[in-house]
Parts: structure tokens; sequence; C-alpha cells
């Protein structure tokens, strides 16, 4: 039942490379606008605030919080068929962004859960090719000390 078609890759352009190196050294960087500061997602080749083509890459803090989360029952290509059912989630980020991803969650814990407003911090997934993703997990929320009995 393994599926052996591989999921797609994401596309190498000199738009997409500095995210796509960033996310393998486990840096999550997204543009930032050099004349109005307005950090952008997805990656474009202009401000979305002022149209300026001048921008940096931006390390973020890799922290948000869920806005919405979906499940998918239906894998709608065949190198997802093995993951159904799977999160995915809009998060915003604190620096302002909004990121479509996935939950990280091997155990599918949180697969049924209502994660919005959930703390959530970016991992980095390797998905071959010496590639990797900003995928989400779920943070301890509210603050995990609040049973010190808790492991
Ligand atoms: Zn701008």
């Amino acid at each position: 039942m393994m599926s052996t078609v591989p999921k797609p890759l994401p596309e190498l352009t000199p738009l997409t490379r500095p995210f796509l190196e960033a996310a393998q050294r486990s840096e999550l960087r997204l543009q930032k606008c050099a004349d109005c500061h307005h950090i952008r997602f997805p990656v474009g080749p202009v401000c979305t605030n002022c149209l300026s083509d001048r921008f940096e890459w931006a390390r973020m803090s890799g922290h948000g919080t869920v806005l919405a989360h979906l499940v998918f029952h239906r894998a709608y290509h065949p190198g997802w068929a093995e993951d159904v059912p799977y999160s995915v989630i809009l998060v915003q980020l604190r620096e302002g962004p909004r990121m479509f991803s996935n939950l990280v969650d091997p155990d599918r814990r949180y697969v049924d859960r209502d994660l919005v407003g959930r703390d959530v911090s970016v991992v980095f997934d390797e998905i071959g090719d010496g590639l990797s993703l900003p995928r989400f997990a779920v943070s301890p929320n509210p603050p995990a000390n609040d049973d010190p009995a808790a492991e």
C-alpha cells in the first residue's frame, strides 16, 4: 500500500532559491522590502505594499498562531496517498505574513482537533534532493509548565 510516486519538489528559481537555501540551514527567511520594510509571503518580485523591487531576506522567529486548519482526507496527487488524513494550516507569523503550511504531526494527535488560536513553531522537513521545507509543530499552549508533574 506504500505509494511509490514521489511528491513534486518545489521549483528552484532565482526568487525561490534563497528561501529554500535558508530552509536547508533551518532558517525561515522571507522577503523584507528595503523601502517600506513590509515582510511578504509568498515569494514575489515586488513588494505587495509599495511595489518596490528592492528587498532583503530577513530571518523570521518561526513562531506564529494558527488562523485556519483543514484536513485533507483525499489525496489529490498520488504522492500524498499514504499521508491522508493530513493537516493543512494557515499560520499568522509574529512578523506579519501568513503562510499556508503543513502541520508536523507524526502521531496524528492533532488531525481532528480545533487548532485555531494555537501557537506553532517552525520545523524544517527534509523532502529529498537536499531540499527542506518549513512546516509547523504545535507549541505547548498555554505554557507547558502549568502542570509541574507533567514530563
Ligand atoms: Zn515596500
